[in-house]
């Protein structure tokens, strides 16, 4: 027997009218390249959002089901994209802008992309590749200033584009099922694959992660959205802060940690998100110069890499500040887990709970997961059995856009996700590695994740990175290759066996170091430990 409720499709529309209707006078703030700020309400957004609604269908031709590119910092127009275009049924692709040229041309014309959306400031990388383009119609500048010159093909101004538009416009009805968004992997290994996401799964990820156990957001609080536009959905916070009613501020450009630390002071932001190598310059920074008044910054979330325990312990110390840490991937909207203590963790000591707060932590509503040891069996939740970690529920895809290949799909419909991990009994999950960067020395697992995050709380190391190295009487054996903190001397090579050994099985510990400059780091700010490998592991027996 069905249930007689309402059929009441969850799509981004139902988000924007419900954020215009409850919180039109919330504000989104932008700092854009060139440093200048602008405000506006979600009011104001919306407006606009049924302007692009007519200008997409009457001026660009944009249909029901057709690909419209982004390739954009995080700003006001950017999040007007990620409600104009899925709210006339089109899709909203964000282009990673940090790609190389030749994987943003195979994007673009694997997605089909008719129109691209592309920022003033990165024009001159779609410059280079537009001739190559095979389905790109129109480029729309936004931000572009008087007498902008570019090469682009059948450009067109936003703002001008906009202003023709009437402000009337009537969302079509839509299936919550259709697809609204898509994000193409960072593609570490091979070509990016494409996540296409639907109205359904965004607005289920969105309204599941306000929660107090995951971002935690409602209408008192101010977010700094540092995760880009242009990487899965900046984990859907455009979405949330419309549904809960946080203000947004959008950093576009302005990175630097000296910049970001400007704006969390004089927008007086309590919420933020951002991967640990954003955390850890600011913390520098700060530490550096120290803020003269308290900071407003309750607690940032954290994922896209481990955050290691000693940056929660030294910005909360220091600072006062909170590290929350959540994982997730582009194939799961991406938020999976996120890490708060509960009730029953009070009694515990300040280590123990860090311990568990540097797990990557517990699933959300509307999402399983489980482990899958080597030989096939289901691992046991004791928070020592590694396995593959296998994901499945309402925003995990179900396979990759516009290919057959089913090789990351298990046969009773899990997503197999390439992290190693354990789950403990409560749930807590913890990534010890990615499948590729787990080390098998004299058959033994030995995690990198776990290496890197005990080297990087060393006084003296500011990022530490751990690969396999060939061996030949161990198969493989750890590397570690160090970044040495800024004012420090390189710290000896007994002294950091020896600051391992208290942690760690003897057979665990590198005895090869490296010291380098910077860790090479991916489009989207990990450690690029293919590059690593290519440099110090590959062909050298040891
Ligand atoms: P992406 O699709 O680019 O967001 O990358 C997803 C991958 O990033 C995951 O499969 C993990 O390997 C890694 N990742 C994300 N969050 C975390 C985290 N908190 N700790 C460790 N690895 C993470």
């Amino acid at each position: 027997m069905e249930g007689l409720m309402m059929n009441y499709p969850l799509t981004t529309n139902t988000i924007l009218e419900y954020g215009n209707r409850v919180f039109h006078h919330k504000k989104i703030i932008t700092y854009l390249p060139d440093g200048t700020r602008h405000e506006y309400t979600f009011g104001a957004m919306y407006h606009r959002c049924k302007k692009l609604a007519n200008a997409l269908t009457n001026k660009l031709d944009i249909n029901k089901g057709d690909m419209v590119g982004t390739f954009a910092w995080n700003h006001g127009p950017h999040v007007e994209l990620y409600y104009g275009v899925p709210g006339i049924g089109a899709i909203c692709h964000t282009i990673n802008i940090r790609l190389s040229s030749h994987q943003t041309e195979y994007i673009i014309n694997h997605s089909e992309d008719k129109v691209i959306f592309v920022d003033a400031t990165l024009v001159p990388l779609l410059e280079k590749i537009a001739p190559l383009l095979e389905t790109v119609e129109h480029y729309v500048l936004i931000n572009s200033p008087a007498n902008f010159k570019t090469t682009l093909p059948n450009t067109l101004n936003y703002e001008d584009l906009l202003a023709e538009q009437s402000e009337n416009f009537e969302w079509p009805l839509l299936d919550e099922n259709d697809a609204s968004g898509m994000c193409y992997t960072s593609g570490t290994t091979g070509l990016p694959k494409g996540a296409l996401y639907s109205h359904r799964a965004t607005y289920l990820h969105a309204a599941t992660i306000i929660s107090p156990n995951a971002a935690n957001f409602c209408s008192q609080d101010t977010a700094l959205l540092i995760v880009p536009q242009f990487h899965v959905m900046a984990w859907g916070f455009p979405y949330l802060c419309l549904m809960s009613g946080t203000n947004m501020v959008m950093p576009s450009s302005n990175l630097q940690p000296e910049a970001l630390i400007k704006i969390l002071e004089k927008e007086k932001i309590n919420k933020a998100n951002g991967v640990p190598s954003i955390w850890m310059g600011i913390y520098q920074a700060m530490k550096k110069n120290p803020p003269t008044e308290k900071l407003t910054l309750q607690e940032y979330l954290v994922g896209g890499s481990a955050l290691p325990a000693s940056l929660i312990e030294a910005f909360e110390k220091d600072f006062g500040i909170k590290g929350i840490h959540a994982w997730g991937m582009t194939e799961t909207s991406p938020l999976g887990t996120a890490c708060r203590l509960q009730s029953k963790h009070e009694q515990l000591s300040y280590s123990e709970k860090l311990k568990i707060r540097a797990k990557q932590g517990i699933s959300f509503p509307g999402l399983e997961l489980r482990v899958i040891k080597e030989d096939g069996s289901l691992a046991a939740r004791d928070g020592k059995s590694m396995g593959e970690l296998h994901i499945k529920g309402a925003w995990v895809i179900s396979s990759y856009f516009k290919t057959n290949n089913q090789e990351n799909f298990t046969d009773d419909g899990w997503f197999k996700t390439g992290d190693v991990c354990t789950i403990d009994q409560d749930g807590y999950m913890e990534i010890t590695d990615r499948t590729k960067d787990l080390i098998k020395s004299g058959g033994e697992w030995i995690s990198s994740v776990a290496l890197e995050s005990a080297l990087m709380s060393h006084p003296k190391i500011r990022e530490a990175a751990v690969i396999a190295v060939p061996n030949k009487k161990w198969a493989e054996r750890p590397l570690a290759a160090i970044v040495v903190a800024d004012n420090q001397d390189k710290p000896s090579v007994d002294n950091l066996i020896e600051f391992l050994s208290k942690d760690f099985a003897k057979y665990q510990v590198p005895t090869n170091y490296v010291f380098i400059s910077e860790v090479p780091k991916t489009s989207v700010g990990k450690f690029d430990k293919k590059v690593l490998r290519k440099q110090f592991a590959e062909g050298k027996l040891k």
